[in-house]
């Protein structure tokens, strides 16, 4: 690579970039060499032109180069992730990543703030008083060794070029790539030093990929990387054409992980939360049955044994486990907007990518790099699809602490909700097993 304009023409002008001009281009962005003006046209060319697999492939050994990957063969158990491309009330990692370390897996999980107008584990976590999401390597590893589940977000040592290009694609509209996608996801992924990853790819009007066959070629993407480096990859297709579950917003979304782990949760979590800790328990071991291993993450959840693992990596990491029960410890939002039925009906869509939006409009989700999120608001559903409701009953409630862009939200979360007089067909919402 001359110069990084003769970079960025060439994948302007379609031509494919080798694995050598990938490895220049990412560390010298990691080493602010290469400014973000450049880089953002670079992902732009790459998104409307599109990235080969080989690149794909190629970007994603880039981006995992410039930092560590964990060594963790000092821990004798297996060690297996997951991650979701990235939903809307999507926070099956709060209940299935205990479920998960209380079975007996190690669970080193660098994950993600929201991105788009999809949530991240990391806003939710961020939510709890005194939670720290920054963990130095060390402390990372010693605390997977010791509660078998540590969470921390892409640092200067662990993932950093994709802490770097993460909030630079989500300002400048090139988040939806699969090839950016699968290369952000896969490099954390594999600097943590899995035996085994179970994706859960989403599909529908809350995913970023909304088409299922493009979802689906995500996955095998992500699988094709790992393939060629060692990991064994599963992935889950699942719907995420309506919210999961009932809360959407980062505090909320604790609130209803806690009560999921404490059986009072909505079904549609509860039920992905023991498919993903089954598929995990399934990947550390192929030789058991997937029946007995969904047996022991239900076991898991409903004796109790995930809540106290969650107490404990909260408490490990500094923050207040005490808002698990305590819901008013959590930051609370001054401001709640009704919406109700404006006639009866079954509920037949509720548009997640319109709430998803909403609660972002509402301060949930970023505008530009850097910015804050507030913790406190969001959207509380309080029907889903297929459930019948009279006029003038409650669809729904926004949580804000600040007016200014509510209007905007209101109509939005209108618009998403649509009734129809005849009860809709529902599905499943585990859609396929890719692997
Ligand atoms: N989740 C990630 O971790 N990265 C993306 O690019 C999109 C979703």
């Amino acid at each position: 690579m001359d110069r990084v304009v003769d970079l960025i023409r060439e994948k302007r002008d379609g031509e494919e970039i080798t694995a050598e001009d990938f490895e220049k281009l990412i560390s010298g962005y990691v080493r602010q060499e290469i400014h973000d003006y450049q880089m953002a046209a670079f992902l732009m060319a790459g998104y409307c032109n599109g990235f080969s697999e080989a690149e794909a492939t190629a970007l994603t050994s880039a981006m995992l180069a410039c930092g560590q990957r964990l060594d963790l063969s000092d821990i004798p158990k297996p060690k297996v992730d997951k991650h979701s491309t990235g939903g809307v009330g999507d926070k099956v990692s709060l209940v299935a990543l205990p479920i998960a370390a209380a079975a007996g897996l190690a669970v080193p999980c660098i994950t993600s703030y929201g991105i788009g107008h999809t949530g991240g584990t990391l806003d939710k976590l961020q939510s709890i008083p005194g939670f720290r999401t920054e963990l130095p390597v060390g402390e990372f590893k010693a605390q997977v060794a010791q509660y078998g589940l540590a969470i921390t977000g892409p640092t200067n040592e662990m993932a950093s070029a994709d802490k770097r290009l993460y909030g630079l694609r989500d300002a400048t509209g090139t988040v939806e790539s699969p090839a950016l996608i699968a290369s952000s996801i896969m490099s954390r992924k594999l600097a943590e030093g899995l035996d085994g990853l179970l994706l859960d790819v989403k599909v529908g009007t809350g995913s970023l990929i909304k088409d299922r066959k493009e979802a689906r070629k995500l996955a095998l993407l992500m699988i094709s990387i790992g393939r060629r480096m060692n990991l064994r990859v599963h992935a889950l297709m699942t719907d995420m054409d309506q919210p999961l579950g009932f809360t959407v917003g980062n505090a909320l979304e604790i609130m209803e992980a806690s009560q999921t782990l404490q059986n009072q949760g909505p079904p549609d979590l509860a039920g992905l939360a023991v498919e993903t800790a089954a598929r995990m328990l399934f990947l550390a071991e192929p030789s058991r049955s997937i029946d007995s291993a969904r047996d022991q993450a239900k076991q898991l959840l409903t004796d109790g044994s995930a809540l106290a693992k969650l107490q404990e990596v909260i408490t490990a990491q500094g923050g207040n486990a005490e808002c698990l029960f305590r819901f008013e410890l959590l930051p609370n939002a001054t401001g709640e907007h009704i919406i109700t039925s404006p006639r009866e009906g079954y509920i037949s869509r509720i548009n997640a990518d319109d709430i998803g939006r909403a609660a972002a409009l509402l301060g949930a989700g970023r505008d530009h790099v850097g910015d804050t999120v507030d913790p406190a608001v969001g959207v509380i559903l309080q029907s889903k699809v297929g459930h019948k409701v009279s006029a003038g009953s409650r669809l729904c409630a926004l949580y804000y602490t600040d007016e200014t862009r509510l209007p905007e939200a209101v109509q939005l979360v209108e618009d998403a909700f649509r009734l129809s007089a005849n009860e809709p067909a529902t599905h499943d919402l585990v859609l396929d097993l890719v692997q």
